[in-house]
């Protein structure tokens, strides 16, 4: 199957590991040229030139806070025309209802919610104008079934999920399509972090952490950047223009409902 991505370009945020480097290794793979970011430079930069020496692919890299308005700027200045955005920062941290206030909201406001409608809002007029886009946000199974420790990740992201559903259907008859894919738990920095968590408040090992958290995917293992990056270049690709406003697990069967 040829994806047509052979001279598109794709801003892929938060992309130096985990889930953004394997949506960034797929479609360099299909022939996409980057701009790929991170907030520290030496990882990116390896990460890129990685990217370049496997693939052949040109990528430019942007060493910035996707979640502040001054990062987004130098972003975007590098991104001008691309034709593919997939949205990514890190996750809010873990904790229980009662522990947040205001400030805490805000924060996981703008990572999870705010900058990417600042991106999308940024980038899909040209998009439109040249009647050809994509858009991925990277988002959580935690939109379709909550997860109670990640009360900050449940409410941002349900945020965006009402944002993206409206507009998704403003653009595609512009030929732009805006999508949504849903992580479960995949094997990164990230779940590496949340079994932490779990192995320091209960007194087990991570080993225990992450036996634990295995039996309750169906798969009966964590998903792998690749596998996602995968679906991420599918839903960028000439095949895709018909999935419009969609929100796909990627979470091996854990959420348990038949629709
Ligand atoms: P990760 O921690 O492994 O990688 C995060 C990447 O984002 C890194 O490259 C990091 O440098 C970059 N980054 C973080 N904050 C940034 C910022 N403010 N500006 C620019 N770059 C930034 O995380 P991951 O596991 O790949 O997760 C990606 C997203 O998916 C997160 O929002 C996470 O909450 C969500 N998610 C992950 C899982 C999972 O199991 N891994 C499950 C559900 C949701």
């Amino acid at each position: 199957m040829n994806f047509g991505l052979k001279g598109k370009r794709a801003l892929v945020c938060a992309s130096s590991r985990g889930l953004g480097l394997g949506c960034a290794r797929a479609l360099a793979e299909e022939g996409a040229d980057l701009v790929m970011n991170a907030r520290g430079q030496s990882v990116l930069e390896d990460a890129a030139q990685t990217i370049r020496d496997e693939f052949g692919v040109q990528v430019e890299t942007v060493a910035t806070d996707v979640t502040t308005e001054e990062g987004r700027a130098s972003l975007l200045k590098a991104a001008e025309g691309v034709d593919i955005l997939v949205t990514n920062a890190g996750g809010p941290p873990p904790g229980m209802w009662h522990d947040w206030d205001r400030e805490d909201f805000i924060r996981a406001l703008d990572a999870n919610m705010l900058a990417p409608i600042a991106l999308m809002k940024a980038l899909l007029p040209g998009m439109m104008d040249r009647g050809w886009g994509r858009v991925v946000n990277i988002t959580s199974q935690s939109v379709k079934a909550p997860v109670p420790v990640l009360g900050l990740s449940n409410s941002a992201r349900a945020g965006l999920t009402g944002y993206v559903a409206g507009t998704s259907r403003q653009v595609a008859g512009s030929g732009v399509t805006i999508n949504n894919l849903l992580p479960g738990i995949h094997d990164t920095d990230r779940a590496e972090a949340l079994d932490r968590g779990v192995s320091e408040k209960e007194g087990i090992s991570m080993e225990e952490a992450r036996a634990n958290r295995c039996a309750t995917i169906p798969t009966g293992r964590y998903g792998t950047a690749d596998e996602f990056g995968a679906a991420c270049a599918f839903l960028c690709s000439q095949h895709a223009g018909f999935i419009v406003g969609q929100n796909i697990l990627l979470d091996g069967g854990a959420v348990n409902a038949t629709l």
